[in-house]
């Protein structure tokens, strides 16, 4: 859909064709996420060519699964990325913002006003924008205002009616891994499990890895796990190993035998005198040495993914083994239980009780994948969101309250400025207007009659009035707990303004030779100023 560049070898695109051609493609890449935009956002069904499916309403993960071509919409989904991996959230308000400030930028290049202008313009409101917004925003301390930006994140994201239960959750796994308010992500585990209800959701104290024991004859459950985490293979040979043995008669043939299972066999010895009573490995475990660990009541899990294993380390204060002759007591971690558990479609091993207290997981329960996937989504909006809040403690109010209050103040600024420029501020503070339009809209009301009830209260002096989608009034949404972190409207500003600016100067397009290392993204793009 987005990929008619024409820049095959040889061809080039100049002048005002160039522009037009670059804004349109970004302004298409706004306007397929543009109704999904707020609680009332509709879903998209994503199919691929193999019939794979994802429903969903995220932008980021929308963009990341088209098709698209263009190098300037390429420009464009990269924003949403950036947005994504900055914040975690506001991907859609980033890449709207985008598009609508291209939109009102070509009006004025249809003016004849010079690009060099419009961005200048562009860039003195960008700077103005982020000075108002800190202005705006409101230091918010309590656990319970966390827990509205992670309601607000999740809204409308198929999570909705359980917003409470699962607000609690993220906000309390963010308490628990935070430390000076800095929040990595990458300690919040996600594990998902298929069966049950998406209700059955839950924050669980330790590590949860979606595997099972490998012998029924294993402990089902370990009390004062010692754990050792062993990265070579518990087999003879390796799966990727093809030995040729050639024997001739049956007492060779019974030596190698013999052989092999007393290679296994001391494997097995390795692992009991270190003393550990619970083994993950990274490789396959034969099944002698499954049935000589279950004799020794030793717990085992095979083929766990290496980023599991580093997790489990971090967990239990495990030495992940590479060669399990020289495994040693010092290498072993602890948990105060190790226990398979089954209730969903597959068993789940629980490590409890671990001895970094950080050590923990959601588990997002759900009937069908797609419903978990979704769920996984929201779920990490609202991290991001009440990651980014917890760093700066600042929020703005949300529905459009300020973007609305932005454009308004923009358009102040805009009427001290003389030169043309202000025909760029104008536009850029109008395009905020788009989020609360389009909120409104994919409700289903009259985009029109919210915007000029909207204008009405913030030109009376109501600067946190905004679209509350929950009763469909326009009312101080930060009153009602509908609320963003700051983090989000600024980087969302930033890289949209950006990228606009960007893609404005731009009046030429050539096919060029390949370049080298360009793989599409942003910053080989830059260099244009
Ligand atoms: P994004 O990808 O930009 O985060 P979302 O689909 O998550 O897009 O929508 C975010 C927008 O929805 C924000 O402008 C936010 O203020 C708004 N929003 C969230 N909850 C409500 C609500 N209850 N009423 C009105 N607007 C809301
Ligand atoms: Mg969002």
């Amino acid at each position: 859909m987005v990929d008619n560049l024409g820049t095959d070898e040889g061809s080039r695109i100049l002048g005002r064709d160039a522009q037009r051609n670059n804004i349109l493609a970004a302004r298409v890449v706004a306007e397929t996420v543009k109704t999904t935009l707020g609680p009332k956002g509709m879903d998209k069904m994503l199919v691929d060519r193999t019939g794979n499916i994802i429903i969903t309403n995220d932008g980021v993960t929308i963009l990341d699964e088209m098709e698209i071509e263009h190098p300037a919409a390429k420009m464009i989904v990269e924003i949403a990325r950036t947005q994504e991996t900055e914040v975690g959230d506001g991907t859609t308000t980033a890449v709207m913002l985008a598009g609508k400030f291209l939109e009102n930028g070509e009006k004025l290049l249809d003016m004849k006003i010079h690009p060099t202008i419009i961005t200048r313009g562009y860039r003195w409101a960008e700077e103005q924008a982020q000075k108002i917004l800190q202005e705006l925003a409101i230091e918010i301390t309590s656990k319970d205002e966390l827990m509205k930006v992670a309601q607000t994140a999740m809204t409308g994201k198929g999570a909705e009616y359980l917003k409470e239960k699962f607000g609690e959750i993220v906000v309390n796994a963010v308490d628990i891994v935070a430390e000076n308010n800095q929040v990595n992500l990458e300690d919040i585990r996600i594990e998902k499990q298929k069966g049950q209800a998406i209700e059955d959701t839950e924050l669980i104290k330790g590590i949860v890895i979606d595997k099972e024991r490998t012998h029924i004859d294993m402990p089902k459950k370990v009390n004062d796990a010692k754990i050792a985490l062993i990265e070579e293979a518990l087999e003879v040979r390796g799966p990727e190993m093809e030995a040729k043995i050639s024997v001739s008669t049956p007492d060779q043939l019974q030596s190698f035998l013999n052989q092999e299972d007393s290679i296994l066999k001391s494997k097995v010895e390795w692992i009991k005198e270190s003393g550990a009573n619970v083994i993950f490995v990274q490789k396959g475990i034969d099944e002698l040495v499954q049935h000589y660990l279950a004799r020794s009541g030793i717990y085992a899990v095979r083929r766990v993914a290496k980023s599991d294993m580093q997790n489990l380390a971090k967990a239990t204060g495990a030495k992940i083994v590479s060669k399990l002759s020289e495994i040693s007591p010092g290498d072993l971690g602890y948990a105060s239980y190790v226990e398979e558990k089954k209730d969903g479609e597959d068993g789940m091993t629980y490590i409890m009780g671990c001895k970094n207290p950080k050590a923990l997981t959601i588990l997002i329960r759900g009937g069908t994948e797609h419903v978990i996937d979704e769920i996984e989504r929201a779920m990490k909006d609202a991290l991001g969101d009440v990651a980014a809040t917890l760093k700066d403690s600042k929020v703005v109010a949300g529905g459009g309250a300020v973007e609305i209050e932005l454009s308004k103040r923009l358009k102040e600024y805009a009427s001290t400025l003389k030169g043309r420029e202000r025909l760029a501020v104008e536009e850029f503070a109008s395009a905020m207007e788009f989020i609360p339009i389009t909120l409104a809209e994919n409700a289903g009301m009259d985009p029109i009659d919210v915007l000029t009830e909207l204008r009405a209260s913030h030109d009376a002096g109501m600067k946190n009035v905004g679209l509350n989608l929950f009763n469909g009034k326009i009312e101080d949404t930060l009153m009602q707990g509908i609320i963003e972190p700051l983090k989000i409207k600024t980087q969302a500003i930033a890289s949209a303004s950006e990228v606009a600016i960007m893609i404005l100067r731009i009046d030429d397009v050539i096919a060029a030779k390949k370049m080298q290392g360009n793989s599409g993204k942003l910053g080989n793009m830059q260099g244009y100023d």
